[in-house]
Parts: C-alpha cells; sequence; structure tokens
C-alpha cells in the first residue's frame, strides 16, 4: 500500500485519504502556487497506527524515508546536516478541519549543531536561536505533554528582567540562555536529554500527531460537530519558510471575504518578523492586512490576486494562511472558511449572483441548524442606546448575549446547569476552554484577534462572542473585570455584541431578528425547490402569526390542553373533571365552550386559508387536579360541596403512572362530553370566520389510538356531533378526522385505522417514549451517559431514531399508502419535525409534511429542501 504522497501527486478530491490540509496543498501545488514542498502522510497510515497497536509498522517508516530523501534532494538540503540543514513543519491534518484541535510542530531538524550551520547558511544568529527555542517548546509540549507555561514562565522572566514587551525584544544572547533553560526543563519533565537526532525527532513528532487524534479536545471537538472517530489523522512534512527572519518577513491568515457578515472583502491579519501560531495566539496584535500594502505593495498585490485566484478556483470563501520569507511569498494552507449563519447566506447568494455557483449548491452551503443564530432575538435598539457601554472590543462572532460572567469553563458549565445565563470571561481562551464556551451564553475576551481560539470556535458554534477587548482588565484569579474605576465581580450581569463588540453593563432587552435581504432570497428558492410542506405546532394567535412569519403553510398540532389552564376557565376544567354526574360535567363544559370556541377562531384568522389541526384533550385529568388546600377550599365553596370530597375526588383521579393512564382517546371513550365540546368549537369556530369569508377545513385528531374501536367510538362522537351542528347552522363545511400515531401498536395495525382515518400525523414524541420504553420526563437521569457512553448514538428524543422508531414509522406510511394511496394525508408532529436530519428522513419516507415549533420553521424548510437535491 501507498501510505505516503508527496504534494505534487495528489488532489483536492484526495480529502478523506490525505486529509484536508493535505489534500489543499496537494491542489495549490498542482496549480502552481507558491507552496514550500513536502509530502502527506495518510489517513490509512494513521489508522494503521493505532490497528497496529500504537507503532509505525516498517513499511511505513521505509516510505517516509523514501520521501524524504526525495525532498532533501529536491532543496539540495538535507535534516541534520551542519552546512545546509533541513528544517520541517510536521502538521496535523484531518478530513474535516478541526481548528485549534490538533498540534503543529515547526522547525524540526534543529539542535545543537544544526542551530549553529542554519545561523551561518541565513547569516543571522538570533533567527536561528529564536527558531531553536520554539522548536523545543513545540515539541516538548506537542510530542511530549510538558505543560507549555514552564517555557512561558521563562520567556516572561527574560522580558520583565529586561524591560521587554515583545518576544521580538530578546537579543541573540538572551536566546542562547533561553534554549539551555528550555532543554534543562525538558530533561527534568522527560527524564531524558532532549533528542538530538532529527530522524528521531520527525519520527516521534508523526507519532505524536497520531496521538493527538485521540486527545480529549479533539474527541470533545468531534462529539460537538458529529465527526466520525474512525477518519484518523494525516500528516504533512513541509519543508519550512520563516517569517521570522527580520522586518522582510512575516506570517498572516486571511479570508477571502468576511465571515462574519459575508461582504465581499479581504479581510486578515498578519505580523512581521513573526512564526506560525504568534498571529493566532494574541501574544503581539495583529496588523490588518490591508496596511501590508504601504508596507509591502508588491507582496499585497500578489496575495490579493493569489486569493481571488483560490476563491474562483473552489467557489467558495477561503480561508488562507501564508508566510513571507524575505520578500517572497508562501502559501501554506487554504480551506473554505468557517462562517456564521449570515455569512453563509451572503456568501451563497453571492456566488450565485456572481454566476459561479447553482441555486443548489446555494442551499447545500447553509447547514440548516446554523439558521437558528438568525432566528432569534437581537438587542432592542431603544434599550440599547440607553444601555451603558462599558468597553469596546472586536465584533469576533455576531449575536446578542446577555449573562453572568464567569471567568473559567468549570465555573460557567456548573452556573449554566439550572438555565442561568453565563457569560464566559477570559484574558483569551484555548482548547480546554471548549465546554464553557458551549455552555456560556457569550464569551469575551481581553485579548487575541479575529482569528483568535476564542472567535474561531465561537463562529463555528454559532456563539456570541466579543474579542480582543483591550480595554477591560480581566483577573482570572481575583475573579473581577475592570474597567476604569467598574470592578465587575463573578455573577455580574454584562451584555454582549458580537456585531459591534461592544460590551454593556446588565442585562439588555432583546428583540425579533430580521429575515429581509439575501436571507428572504435564499429561502425563496429553498421554496422553489422543496416538495414537502412545513407547518408549526401552535396552540395560541400569537405562536402561529410568528410561525407564518417564519414561513409555516399550516398548523400541524394545535394542543388544546394549554387553553384549559387560562385563569378565566382552569375553574370551569376543575368542576368539570370532579363532577360526579353527567349532568354537572355537561354544565361546566357548557362555560368552557365559547371560551374554547373563540380560541379556534382567533388562530383560524391568524392562519388565513392554510390547514389547522387541532388534537383533543390529551393528557391526564389529574394534571388539572387543585394542589394546595386553599384552591380546594375556594372550588369546594363555588361547587357547593364539602372540600374532603373535593379531596377524596382528587385521590381517586390520582395514577401511578399518568403517563400510560387515563390520557388521549381514553378520555374521549370515558368522557365523551369532553370530545362533544371540543367539537363544537372546532366547528363553530370554522362556521363563524367562514362567513367572515374564510374557507377553512378543520382537521380534527384523535390522540393515542392504540385500537382500531378507540378511534372508531370517538370518530363517531365527532362525525355525529359535526354533522348536527353543520346541520342546523344550514351550511356547508368540509372537515376531516385522523389521528396521532403516537402507540407501537398503532403503527402495527397502520393499515386497518388507515381505512378510517383521513389523515396520521405521527407523533413521535410519545412513540420515541413507548418504543423505547423510556419515560420522557426521566430520561434526562441516564439519556446523557448513554450518548457520551455510546450505547446510543444520539438522544433519541432530539434526533428521530431512524434504525427503531423510523422504522415503525416507515412502515406505517407504507401500510397505510396501500390502503389509501396519496388519499391518506402522514405528517409528523414531534420535535423532530424541526431537526434537519429528521426531516430528510421524513422526506424520503414519503410525509407529506412536517410540523415544528416556529422558530424552526425556517430550518425545516431549508432541511427539506436539501433533501430533495
Ligand atoms: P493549524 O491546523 O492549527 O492551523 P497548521 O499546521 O496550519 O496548524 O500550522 C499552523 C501554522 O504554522 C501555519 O499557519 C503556519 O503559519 C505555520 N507553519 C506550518 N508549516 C509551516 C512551514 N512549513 N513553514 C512555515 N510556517 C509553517
Ligand atoms: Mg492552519
Ligand atoms: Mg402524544
Amino acid at each position: 500500500t501507498k501510505y505516503v504522497y508527496s504534494f505534487d501527486e495528489g488532489n483536492k478530491d484526495m480529502k478523506s485519504l490525505l486529509g484536508g490540509k493535505g489534500a489543499n496543498l496537494a491542489e495549490m501545488t498542482k496549480i502552481g502556487l507558491p507552496v514550500p514542498p513536502g509530502f502527506t502522510i495518510s489517513t490509512e497510515a494513521c489508522n494503521d497506527y493505532y490497528v497496529s497497536n500504537k507503532t509505525i509498522k516498517p513499511e511505513i517508516v521505509e516510505q517516509i524515508e523514501g520521501k524524504l530523501a526525495q525532498l532533501e534532494s529536491d532543496l539540495g538540503k538535507k535534516l541534520g546536516s551542519i552546512e545546509n540543514p533541513l528544517l520541517v513543519s510536521v502538521r496535523s491534518g484531518a478530513v474535516i478541519s478541526m481548528p485549534g484541535m490538533m498540534d503543529t510542530i515547526l522547525n524540526l531538524g534543529l539542535n545543537d549543531n544544526t542551530v549553529v550551520g542554519l545561523a551561518k547558511a541565513t547569516d543571522n544568529e538570533r533567527f536561528a536561536y529564536d527558531s531553536y527555542r520554539r522548536f523545543i517548546q513545540m515539541f516538548s509540549d506537542v510530542a511530549m505533554e510538558v505543560p507549555k507555561y514552564k517555557f512561558e514562565s521563562v520567556l516572561d522572566k527574560y522580558k520583565d528582567q529586561n524591560g521587554f514587551k515583545f518576544d521580538t525584544e530578546l537579543t541573540t544572547e538572551h536566546l542562547k540562555a533561553i534554549v539551555e533553560e528550555f532543554k534543562a526543563i525538558y530533561k527534568a519533565e522527560v527524564k531524558e536529554d532532549f533528542p538530538q537526532e532529527p530522524k528521531k525527532q520527525l519520527m516521534l513528532a508523526v507519532e505524536a500527531v497520531f496521538r493527538s487524534w485521540n486527545n480529549p479536545r479533539a474527541i470533545v471537538y468531534r462529539k460537538l460537530n458529529d465527526i466520525p472517530n474512525n477518519l484518523g489523522t494525516a500528516v504533512n512534512v513541509q519543508s519550512m519558510v520563516f517569517g521570522n527572519m527580520g522586518d522582510n518577513s512575516g506570517t498572516g491568515v486571511a479570508f477571502t471575504r468576511d465571515p462574519a457578515t459575508g461582504e465581499n472583502k479581504l479581510l486578515g491579519e498578519y505580523l512581521i518578523n513573526a512564526q506560525g501560531e504568534d498571529v493566532v495566539a494574541g501574544i503581539r496584535t495583529p496588523q490588518k492586512i490591508a496596511t501590508l500594502e504601504n508596507i509591502m505593495p508588491d507582496i499585497y498585490k500578489q496575495f490579493v490576486e493569489t486569493a481571488d485566484k483560490l476563491e474562483k478556483h473552489y467557489r467558495d470563501m477561503q480561508d488562507i494562511e501564508f508566510t513571507i520569507e524575505k520578500g517572497k511569498l508562501f502559501l501554506l494552507q487554504t480551506r473554505n472558511g468557517k462562517r456564521t449563519a449570515k455569512s453563509a447566506i451572503n456568501v451563497a447568494v453571492d456566488l450565485v449572483n456572481e454566476g459561479l455557483i447553482t441555486k443548489e449548491e446555494a442551499i447545500m452551503r447553509v447547514e440548516p441548524n446554523q439558521l437558528d443564530q438568525l432566528l432569534h432575538p437581537k438587542f432592542e435598539d431603544k434599550s440599547l442606546k440607553e444601555a451603558t457601554v462599558l468597553a469596546k472590543g472586536l465584533p469576533a462572532s455576531p449575536g446578542a448575549a446577555s449573562g453572568k460572567i464567569y471567568f473559567t469553563a468549570d465555573d460557567v458549565v456548573e452556573a449554566s446547569k439550572d438555565g442561568t445565563e453565563t457569560i464566559l470571561v477570559r484574558q483569551e481562551t484555548s482548547p480546554e476552554d471548549i465546554e464553557g464556551m458551549v455552555s456560556a451564553q457569550g464569551i469575551l475576551t481581553a485579548r487575541g484577534g479575529m482569528t483568535s481560539h476564542a472567535a474561531v470556535v465561537a463562529r463555528g458554534m454559532g456563539k456570541c462572542c466579543v474579542a480582543g477587548c483591550g480595554q477591560i482588565k480581566v483577573s482570572e484569579v481575583a475573579k473581577t473585570i475592570e474597567v476604569g474605576d467598574i470592578v465587575l465581580k463573578e455573577g455580574d450581569y454584562i451584555s454582549l455584541d458580537g456585531s459591534t463588540g461592544k460590551v454593556y453593563l446588565g442585562n439588555v432587552n432583546k428583540t425579533n431578528a430580521d429575515m429581509t435581504g439575501n436571507f428572504e432570497k435564499l429561502m425563496s428558492w429553498v421554496d422553489e425547490i422543496r416538495q414537502m410542506n412545513v407547518r408549526t405546532n401552535a396552540d395560541n394567535p400569537r405562536d402561529a402569526k410568528a410561525a407564518v412569519d417564519f414561513g409555516a403553510e399550516g398548523i400541524g398540532l394545535c394542543r388544546t390542553e394549554h387553553m384549559f389552564f387560562d385563569e378565566d376557565r382552569i375553574p370551569a376544567v376543575r368542576k368539570m373533571i370532579l363532577s360526579n354526574t353527567v349532568e354537572e360535567r355537561v354544565k361546566a363544559l357548557e362555560t368552557l365552550l365559547p371560551m374554547q370556541q373563540k380560541d379556534f377562531e382567533d388562530i383560524y384568522r391568524v392562519m388565513g386559508e392554510r390547514p389547522v389541526n387541532i388534537r383533543l384533550l390529551d393528557p391526564p385529568l389529574h394534571e388539572f387536579l387543585p394542589q394546595d388546600d386553599e384552591t380546594i377550599e375556594e372550588l369546594a365553596k363555588d361547587m357547593g360541596i364539602a372540600p374532603v370530597v373535593i379531596k377524596k375526588r382528587c385521590e381517586e383521579l390520582a395514577e401511578f403512572n399518568p403517563m400510560l393512564g387515563h390520557r388521549g382517546c381514553r378520555l374521549a371513550v370515558t368522557y365523551p362530553e369532553i370530545a362533544v365540546m371540543q367539537t363544537k368549537a372546532i366547528i363553530n369556530a370554522a362556521i363563524t370566520v367562514n362567513k367572515e369569508g374564510l374557507n377553512v377545513e378543520p382537521e380534527i385528531m384523535i390522540p393515542l389510538v392504540g385500537a382500531i374501536n378507540e378511534f372508531k367510538t370517538v370518530k363517531q362522537i365527532i362525525v355525529e356531533t359535526a354533522d348536527e351542528v353543520i346541520k342546523s347552522a344550514g351550511v356547508e363545511l368540509k372537515y376531516t378526522v385522523g389521528t396521532m400515531i403516537e402507540i407501537p401498536r398503532a403503527c402495527l395495525i397502520a393499515d386497518e385505522i388507515a381505512k378510517e382515518a383521513d389523515f396520521f400525523s405521527f407523533g413521535t414524541n410519545d412513540l420515541t417514549q413507548m418504543t423505547f420504553g423510556y419515560s420522557r420526563d426521566d430520561a434526562g437521569k441516564f439519556l446523557g451517559e448513554y450518548v457520551d457512553r455510546e450505547i446510543l448514538e444520539k438522544d433519541p428524543f432530539q434526533v428521530l431514531d431512524q434504525e427503531g422508531v423510523g422504522k415503525l414509522v416507515q412502515m406505517a406510511s407504507k401500510l397505510a399508502r396501500g390502503v389509501k394511496g396519496d388519499k391518506i394525508k402522514l405528517g409528523i408532529c414531534g420535535e423532530h419535525g424541526g431537526e434537519p436530519s429528521s426531516v430528510e428522513f421524513c422526506y424520503n419516507t414519503g410525509l407529506n409534511y412536517v410540523s415544528c415549533s416556529p422558530y424552526r420553521v425556517p430550518i425545516a424548510r431549508l432541511a427539506a429542501a436539501r433533501a430533495t437535491i
């Protein structure tokens, strides 16, 4: 097997073998861009390493040595040579890019002898020792896990002693002394001398990259981003170019368009006389890319042209890493840039307008879940004007966030557990902070630029972030922020505007998002291509209106129980439940009828001609019962009976397992009066609004059916009631009667039910609960651990379990279509209706619509369109 490829042997389509970085280095080489030569050790070699008990087998070692020899002869340099030493970087490169998660070693090949050779060859002794001290630190950290701070504190010591602010001020003599101290640290920590043999350094480094695939940060990142664990990482070994050779050298990163807004404008940062991670590490504050035009006009021009060429070549916004060595430009990496939802939409629509991609491609460029960022509130203009600006940093990742400040990832995680809104405040973030970043509403850092760790990771998560806020003094030890005279302590509220970089005191009010412009445009393409309808779950006019604004095409589930809790009617509901006789119950229900009818009229008016599916009362009655003595006494007075009677009735109604108890259609079977009242309300409301000029055809849904006679019995009650109401009103009105499919038995007899039902709506919340036998309300106690330990791949209440629950859905759909073909309408109304992978599944299963909460409607529309592409 071929395990090692020179850069000139690969191309961009070989990502799964060469990793993203390796494939793109090869592609850039192929199209003639200045890339320092090197080779890539494949992901197969990494997987082989794990299979071979964490050893690199001789065959692979041989291939590496072969490619190294070729590189040496191509460059006329030699690893370990004193006259003309070859130095290389060893860079990890996963198939899907994992920023900051894997580690890179630069300047490999240096030792006590080659450093002298390098100094001579470059006529720059300071540079040689600067490179050597960097190498020792990186090698120790990445390959040997010697903590970084041990080295940092030595550097700080030298800077402090000499009153220096920057690394660049250290002299050759300082650097030589630092190298000695670094080697001593290595020896103390590793109990061996720092390896002087360059080939040994190389093999240790390659192995370290393989190992880093399974470091805890990488594992957390993969989990967060749904990246499989078995892909493995490639290793790139690349000849070094040096940005730290003086003032005609430097290093930087740039995006071809703005990753926060999508604006078509080069956005980047660079540092003169610097190497590698200096730019992203936030040690010195980098310069804006545009200023390079003044310092090195030719290089700037070449870079702008190259960026443009890369963007056209890849037909997407690029994230580029480059280095300038003594006035010569080199490209070290390119990839499709990570971006916010806003940027993703703007870039995708712009690229269509520029003729570079198709509408379908544009739709595939925007991740449905990413839209969530745009659908959520922004700060209210008025409150924002009145708010006090505490400080201003870089607008690193847009959005509005308010929360209590905490200074460590652990504290944020702890505080967020009970739903407290938090902001993670750090000097600068590192990959260890990732879990805190997930839990926090927003992130504020004092140091670091637009490409710092915090900024990149926050944008990827769609999390609001203000970075590099130099005006604030963060003390992670005292847990305080200071700005001038103002001191904020742990737990104090602040608000962050990730689009302006402003930090506000206190909790600023928020308002709804704007969905015009390119968002509207993209969604219009989505609706052109989409074949499945998207409805919403809403049980009041406000949510229904919000959903229509988000593009909902109907209501797929209008629950009626929430309406019963309102203050003006809960007494009547309780009377109804506690009644001893049918007459009493009917009387209580008569009070409820006009209220319920008005509920439906209001909803129909908002929805206009769009279909509305109303479900009859579903929850166990005991949920409505009075809990405390005071309420019981009031109710007793009102009903003219003794409180003990009510208490006794409550005890009778109490259930051991209400979720599997007296609920759903079982209520309608035993208390038909309830179904009668609800049907009257639904039909009367439709008649009323139709007189106003609408043309409503109500869909009446019976919950929790498991036996065919349950359905038949309740359907008969509905039909008799409805027909009578319609007849006595002397009007024409069409309505349909169907059922939720949420009990496994209903799936098994779906053909029987389909004969009687006009529609099915898969209630996948209950269906998941009953298929797994997990109580939805208690599963939180173990599901987290189940997912962590990979007993289950995903929480089945969030992502539809296609293997099990999904199989039931498929089976029931097939049985139903077998009986009625297209004459039966099929939909889904569980939480899964707004989850992209579940939406795709529903499309493939042939459902007519998905129904989800209002905020997820655009996500479902996009996911439905993508499913057809
Ligand atoms: P990451 O995946 O974390 O971005 P990289 O492998 O891209 O890690 O390395 C980080 C940085 O190190 C690069 O952006 C570049 O500045 C520097 N670097 C890597 N390889 C070389 C090289 N051969 N010559 C000069 N600089 C390099
Ligand atoms: Mg990189
Ligand atoms: Mg249910």
